[in-house]
């Protein structure tokens, strides 16, 4: 069991046993607390604990005696170094015994032939990493029963060997594929101009001579398989050291392979061509069975499967509250970590919201270590996801196990809101579908969730915006399927992870279409002379705008900031000379504090009356209300920084709203602004 001292009891304790001349330790731990840790029982030390040291106590005499009672004492599992597999010729691998199943051995081959003939990658399921197969035109991975709208890539690259010996068939595992290219397979499907062309770095394998670590199945032995599975893909100069090339040299690499040692016969194609209707979804490369390239003994290596590797997969960790802070200074998203000294544990019922389908996460403990490193050391991607597809979250939204990840198109929406709940608390929520084209999902989002979105909605420039939802709580509301936000949850908006480039490309190509898309590309810059945004109409309302215009001076000089509700941001008014929010119907006692100026802008046609918020005048004046406050300046003063402000040329976003359409407000909201002149976009006049 596991036991934690702290505090001096624990350094006393660690001096103790170095200063023990014993091997044997056996130890009393009196008064202890015996407490839960992340549901372990452990003992930890109070004022009152003491520790014996192997005492004269009979206790301690009976403990030593069973330990060396091999009926009693169960030796802790050893851990076994792996050795270096033996190095064994092609022809002996071809007899060997079933000894050997499941074990691993060496070869040392050179690389004949690549084979072009089958599909180079396998479709994977996200989750389970099985192959995934084709169902009505959609990807579908049979062992977890769902469809798998973007599948990954796993090498499939069967080759054929030889030595002096023989000739061998080896599949050459994805990994290694990828330390070799430094590629993956999406990497080298982009590269390619056209997919029928077979990837020339894939074919780079050929002529070259490897140690090759196969591990031996169970079909190679009793030789239903003669297609061997290799683990690591070892340049020989670097494994051997001492390597001649003399015997190599001897095998006469001629494709006059006598009929007994054909490798590799054209054959008509045994079933039907894997039948799946045509949609956008799925490749035609993927059909492409008319040939199948077999082996001797007949199993197409097209068909073999190819077994799936726990490399490249993700786990969950879980940072227990009392160690978040010191975790958190450290963690940077987007870095490489060691993570040493951690705890691995097994998922129970109770567990809900888990991150991932797996049955273990790793859980920080008071000895793990994170340590940053800098060197990309393993090919890691910046972003991974397990995408259900849309039309299937309702599957989901009864159980709360597990948290989705989703990617669609943001439809037409309106602004975040602020509502008031059934315990009249006031609530941030930010309501929108998203759709990928078949099916379309409601997304809710609350609080700073969806403050944190709606502002990072501001920033983007492509449209419409392809959102990922990463861990989304799936749930329903009433009878409507609804995708929420939890604790894990994050979004990536417009990230460059391949499912929104496809979904861009479906857009583009007009393959995706909805009429709750918006049809224009709203981020087009659109400049408006001042004089003709007054006439805009009702189509504008929520509309962004750009204009090119000359800041001279603030209609009011005297109010510089608002005072907004730290629990909803509605701005607080006086009451009895307290700060209060009137829906929150609250005493605000720390406010906070933000810009708003209203200052005049010109061009050589009119003005506009412009409202500046607390983002962009921040932007201007590089400080913050609280920041001016501590530099001295009162509340009722008009601090002087702001003036730099004025007599400046400015490119502006501006959003119009309902009222300056309908009651011809001349106020109009800055969403960005930027000093200088903006590249000049279409001009409307
Ligand atoms: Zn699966
Ligand atoms: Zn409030």
């Amino acid at each position: 069991m596991n036991v934690t001292f702290f505090g001096d009891l624990a350094v006393e304790f660690e001096k103790s046993v170095k200063e023990t001349k014993e091997s044997n330790i056996a130890i009393i731990i009196a008064s202890a607390k015996v407490n839960q840790h992340e549901g372990v029982i452990c003992l930890n030390n109070y004022p009152a604990t003491r520790f014996y040291i192997n005492p004269h106590h009979h206790s301690v005499k009976k403990l030593h005696e069973r330990m060396l009672d091999p009926a009693y004492c169960v030796k802790p599992e050893e851990h076994v170094p792996e050795t270096t597999p033996p190095l064994f010729s092609v022809e002996d691998i071809k007899n060997l015994t079933k000894d050997f199943i499941e074990r691993k051995v060496r070869c040392q081959i050179t690389v004949k032939r690549v084979d072009e003939k089958s599909n180079w990658y396998d479709n994977v399921c996200t989750t389970c990493g099985y192959e995934v197969t084709i169902v009505e035109g959609r990807y579908r991975c049979v062992v977890c029963s769902r469809n798998v709208p973007f599948p990954d890539k796993r090498f499939r690259l069967g080759t054929l060997c030889n030595d002096a010996t023989g000739l061998i068939a080896i599949v050459f595992p994805d990994d290694e594929i990828q330390r070799i290219t430094g590629k993956n397979a999406f990497d080298i499907e982009e590269e390619l101009a056209d997919e029928k062309i077979f990837p020339p770095v894939l074919k780079d394998f050929e002529k070259k001579e490897y140690v090759i670590t196969l591990i031996i199945g169970e079909r190679n032995v009793s030789k239903i398989s003669n297609i061997y599975n290799a683990t690591d893909i070892a340049d020989p100069v670097e494994v051997l050291g001492n390597h001649s090339p003399a015997e190599a040299e001897d095998v006469k690499l001629t494709d006059d392979i006598p009929p007994m040692e054909t490798p590799c016969t054209k054959t008509a194609p045994k079933g039907s061509p894997t039948t799946a209707a045509s949609t956008n979804k799925v490749r035609s490369r993927d059909k492409k069975t008319d040939i199948s390239y077999a082996l001797e003994d007949n199993v197409p290596i097209g068909k073999c499967k190819i077994p799936k590797t726990d490399k490249r997969s993700r786990v969950h960790a879980f940072v227990p509250y009392n160690l978040a802070d010191q975790f958190e200074a450290i963690i940077e998203i987007g870095n490489l970590y060691l993570l040493t000294n951690f705890t691995v544990k097994e998922y129970t019922t109770d567990d809900k919201f888990r991150c991932l389908r797996k049955h273990v996460q790793i859980v920080f403990n008071e000895e793990t270590q994170l340590d940053i490193l800098h060197e990309n050391v393993v090919n890691v991607e910046n972003c991974c996801f397990d995408f259900f597809e849309i039309s299937e979250l309702h599957t989901l939204s009864k159980q709360n196990t597990y948290l989705t990840d989703v990617v669609g198109i943001m439809e037409d929406h309106e602004p975040i809101r602020k509502i008031k709940n059934r315990n009249d608390v006031i609530q941030s929520q930010f309501v929108f579908n998203i759709t990928d084209g078949s099916s379309s999902v409601r997304v809710t989002f609350w609080d700073d969730f969806a403050k944190h979105l709606a502002d990072s909605l501001k920033q983007a420039t492509d449209f419409p915006v392809i959102l990922i939802i990463g861990c989304a709580r799936v749930t329903t509301w009433g009878e409507q399927v609804v995708v929420t936000n939890v604790g894990a949850t994050n979004f990536y908006i417009n990230c460059n992870h391949r499912s929104v480039v496809e979904l861009r490309k479906l857009l583009l190509e007009k393959k995706i279409t909805s009429k709750s898309l918006s049809t224009e590309n709203r981020s087009a810059v659109q400049f408006y002379k001042l004089e003709s945004i007054p006439r805009l109409g009702p189509d504008h309302v929520e509309r962004q705008i750009f204009c090119k215009v000359k800041i001279t001076n603030f209609q009011e000089n005297k109010i510089w900031f608002k005072t907004v509700c730290t629990s909803c941001y509605a701005t607080t008014v006086k009451l009895n000379s307290e700060d209060t929010c009137q829906g929150c119907q609250r005493v605000v006692q720390y406010p906070d504090k933000q810009f708003q100026l209203v200052a005049m802008a010109f061009d050589d046609t009119g003005y506009i009356l412009i409202i500046m918020e607390d983002r962009e005048v921040k932007k201007l004046v590089g400080k913050s209300v609280f920041q001016i406050g501590e530099e001295g300046t009162k509340d009722e003063e008009f601090p002087p920084i702001l003036n730099n402000i004025l007599g400046k040329v400015y490119t502006l976003k501006i959003r119009i709203n309902s009222e300056n359409v309908l009651k011809k407000s001349n106020y109009y909201l800055v969403t960005d602004i930027m000093e200088g002149l903006y590249l000049e976009g279409n001009q409307q006049q």
